[in-house]
């Protein structure tokens, strides 16, 4: 898009590097390009916007961020890219890192979507340091042996770890939840990888003991206060799910860039035993804002004078609530019946049952996969928050023609739901446990 805002720009997306290497050679001075894949030295780099300079192959990098603020790792990125352009014989004289502005708003011209930094002195700098290590990556990468991989803290957040350093090894210290990475980097200098190995006196908080107790004995961990605090919610059940999106470029008017904004529910109400007694659901497909609606929605179908519990699995739902009686005050009356009836079903697990296949998570996937495996997400079509943001976000863009627009409206529809379902699981599994 920002190309766009340069006279001439030319978008070399789905064009080969051969292609490339040849385009760029004979361009003329001040010719901006965007979207190109620079290989070179077998490295290979993606490149936003490149302007050339001078005939004698001198250019200006630039180099796009969607988040709100500039952060100094963006340098590093830039130091690679420029390394890679540099490899090629093209000398990347001045180096722009340009980030989203919060003063953006839908409808500005897009010159006004970015803060621009001059980073080149940092990037020369750190493109050196890349320089003197390149050889010896392309060396280890093509050697037939594998360098020998060891335990760092960053493992535990690798798809491989299973396959790789955590192979074979079970009651992990990344099982015991919260650890901060210095920590984490502190046990593993210590040679300390199970969590059998964890010192007595390392102090630990209630929970992360708990888990630590469950994993040495092999026991799954059930409170005495389990049945106190499932007999204190009250039936019908009323199981609330919210779904957000937050888009780098707004969606629609008012809204700043990565704003978090509420697009869907799914509501469930269910009797004692888990059957569902009504669904409803909602999803705004229209390119404006709608938490007046969400608030009247929500007042309709939850406010009232009983006890009833409404059951989420997160505080987000009722951080949002709070949001609206701040936008809405004459509506603070239902929406406040509301927050007072809700129970975090996450907390109540967290604090009264623990399974070691857990692994320390607590998260909703994590535990159906555990106490309800029939229930699967992968059997969906939208199988994650980040596939329903980028559905939603292309649907409101108008990406989609007017098939695929009602196709994913039902995707994300059943989605949403199968997350009240799984609350309903989790739920009604806590209450057969002390039943
Ligand atoms: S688990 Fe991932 S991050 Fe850790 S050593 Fe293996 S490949 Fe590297």
């Amino acid at each position: 898009m920002l190309c766009h805002h340069y006279q001439n720009f030319i978008n070399l997306d789905s064009v080969n590097h051969e292609e490339i290497n040849k385009i760029l050679k004979t361009s003329s001075t001040n010719q901006v390009f965007c979207n190109l894949s620079i290989i070179a030295s077998r490295y290979k780099a993606r490149v936003d916007i490149l302007q050339k300079q001078s005939t004698n192959n001198t250019w200006n990098l630039f180099l796009i961020k969607l988040s709100t603020k500039y952060k100094v790792k963006y340098v590093n990125e830039a130091s690679f890219i420029a390394m890679v352009l540099e490899k090629t014989g093209m000398k990347v004289i001045k180096t722009t890192i340009l980030y989203i502005s919060k003063n953006y708003r839908f409808g500005m011209h897009i010159s006004k979507l970015f803060i621009s930094i001059d980073c080149t002195e940092a990037v020369n700098l750190q493109k050196q340091n890349f320089f003197k290590i390149s050889d010896k990556i392309i060396v280890d990468l093509k050697s037939r042996s594998m360098p020998h991989p060891y335990l760092k803290s960053v493992c535990k957040h690798c798809h491989i770890f299973q396959h790789c350093v955590g192979k074979n090894i079970n009651r992990h210290i990344f099982d015991i939840p919260d650890l901060s990475s210095v920590e984490l980097e502190n046990f593993i200098k210590r040679g300390i990888h199970i969590i059998d190995d964890i010192p007595l006196k390392f102090k630990l908080n209630s929970l992360q003991q708990t888990i630590k107790n469950c994993v040495l004995r092999n026991e799954t961990y059930i409170s005495q206060n389990l049945k106190y605090e499932l007999t204190n919610m009250h039936p019908p059940f009323f199981y609330l799910d919210f779904e957000s999106v937050s888009t780098a470029i707004p969606l629609y008017e008012h809204i700043a860039p990565n704003t978090q904004i509420v697009t869907q529910f799914s509501l469930d109400k269910t009797d004692n035993n888990g059957n569902i007694l009504t669904h409803y659901e909602y999803i705004n497909k229209k390119k404006k804002d709608c938490c007046n609606h969400i608030a009247k929605m929500l007042i309709k179908h939850l406010c009232n004078k009983s006890c009833s519990s409404i059951i989420t699995y997160s505080n987000f739902e009722s951080i949002y609530i709070r949001k609206l009686i701040n936008l809405f005050p004459d509506l603070h009356y239902g929406l406040n019946n509301i927050i007072n009836r809700m129970v975090d079903l996450e907390l109540l697990l967290k604090r009264n049952y623990y399974n070691v296949n857990f692994h320390g998570k607590s998260s909703m996937k994590k535990v159906i996969e555990v106490i309800s495996p029939e229930l699967k997400y992968m059997n969906l079509d939208i199988k994650n928050g980040k596939d329903a943001t980028i559905a939603y976000a292309f649907m409101l863009y108008g990406i989609y023609n007017k098939t695929t627009k009602q196709q994913t409206i039902k995707n994300l529809l059943k989605y949403c739901a199968m997350d009240t379902l799984a609350m309903i699981k989790i739920h009604q599994f806590l209450i057969n446990l002390v039943k």
